[in-house]
């Protein structure tokens, strides 16, 4: 299918195909900026012009799995492990909140020490002591688990499929099973948080069709958020020779994303920051809407070395909060100041 063919399936409102998909994925460098414009265009129309801030919370990088893109995984004994105090993580959250963060984003590793009825008590403590909006990030855990939190207050899950390919899937995640993932997605969704989920763009073997099939089954899953971002090889993993994701790649899928899902909140990733030192920026004008500057205390940053070249690493959460807000307003956006919910509609 031609670009602008695809472009139009894109815009008529029907449901999009997998062909059109693909074609706007793989387009070339000529067509991307009109990619990007219809992208932004219908960013305006329906989330506006405002930026919803996240603070993101980093509080530990344990993680009992071994994924074999991250730097995190179990088997990297290189990294020196932390696990933030229940008390560490209440009191960076009313900073957070103090610091003008509507909501937070309480992100690490599969962290077993952190069981359900500890999370739940941490959860509860910081919606008692401030009005925070919660994301929690934490991987897969038992529908028990994920129940006690959205009973504790939790608004919202982000879990990233990363692909929706069995076999892509099953290469790259030694542990981890395909169907389990998307079940536990289901829960999530059928506890009432609102979801959010993605891909990682730039895998080993994953093709511009693969990809197109990921945002399908993201449409058929009802993704309210959607997170993407470059996948970036980590020095200390199995895929540490691999090509990994191009910043343009990503930013090609976050525009698709806009055009496929007009009303849903779409961030502009730290991977992608990472790879371009105005990578927000562009993702903000091709579609994005939301920005997740770290409010993870300075002297722990670096230990959360998802990927390598990770930004803002020597910062704290008000520089951040500083920087973010000028980029925001230097291209012409405002920050959001409220919680920023999904949009049902
Ligand atoms: N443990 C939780 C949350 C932390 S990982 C989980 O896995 O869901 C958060 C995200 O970081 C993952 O979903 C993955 O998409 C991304 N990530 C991990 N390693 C990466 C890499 N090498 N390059 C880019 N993104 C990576
Ligand atoms: Fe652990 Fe998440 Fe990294 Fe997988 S991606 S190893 S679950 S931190």
């Amino acid at each position: 299918m031609t670009f602008s063919a695809a472009l139009d399936v894109l815009l008529s409102g029907a449901p999009p195909c997998a062909d059109a998909l693909a074609a706007l994925i793989a387009c070339g460098d000529t067509d991307a900026p009109s990619l990007y414009a219809a992208a932004d265009q219908v960013r305006v129309a329906t989330v506006g012009n405002e930026v919803h801030l996240r603070g993101l919370l980093e509080f530990s990088n344990t993680c009992r799995r071994n994924c074999d893109y991250c730097g995190l995984r179990r088997d990297n004994a290189r990294v020196e492990r932390y696990r933030l105090t229940p008390d560490e993580i209440i009191a960076t959250a009313c900073e957070a909140e103090k610091l003008g963060f509507p909501s937070l984003v309480m992100q690490s590793g599969e962290d077993l020490w952190f069981t359900g009825p500890r999370l739940a008590e941490i959860i509860r403590a910081i919606k008692g002591k401030t009005s925070l909006a919660i994301t929690l990030s934490v991987g897969e855990r038992d529908e028990a688990d994920y129940r006690l939190w959205r009973e504790a207050g939790a608004d919202r899950y982000l879990l990233r499929i990363e692909t929706t390919d069995p076999e892509l899937f099953r290469r790259i995640h030694p542990d981890d099973d395909l169907e389990g993932r998307k079940a536990c997605l289901l829960t999530l969704k059928r506890l009432g948080y609102q979801l959010g989920s993605g891909v990682m763009v730039g895998l080993p073997g994953q093709t511009p069709a693969a990809l197109a099939r990921d945002v399908l089954w993201l449409l058929d899953l009802g993704a309210e958020m959607l997170g993407v971002g470059p996948f970036i090889p980590h020095p200390e993993t199995p895929l540490a020779d691999a090509a990994g994701g191009t910043f343009d790649q990503a930013l090609r899928l976050v525009a698709v994303l806009r055009l496929a899902f007009p009303y849903a909140h779409i961030p502009a990733t730290t991977a992608m920051a990472s790879l371009d030192p105005l990578g927000r920026e562009k993702a903000l004008q091709a579609g994005a809407n939301v920005v997740m500057p770290a409010v993870t205390p300075t002297d722990r940053r670096a230990l959360y070395a998802l990927y390598p070249g990770k930004i803002c690493l020597d910062d704290n959460a008000r520089k951040c909060r500083g920087c973010i807000e000028a980029r925001i307003r230097a291209i012409g956006r405002s920050v959001a100041t409220g919680p920023g919910h999904v949009i049902r509609r």
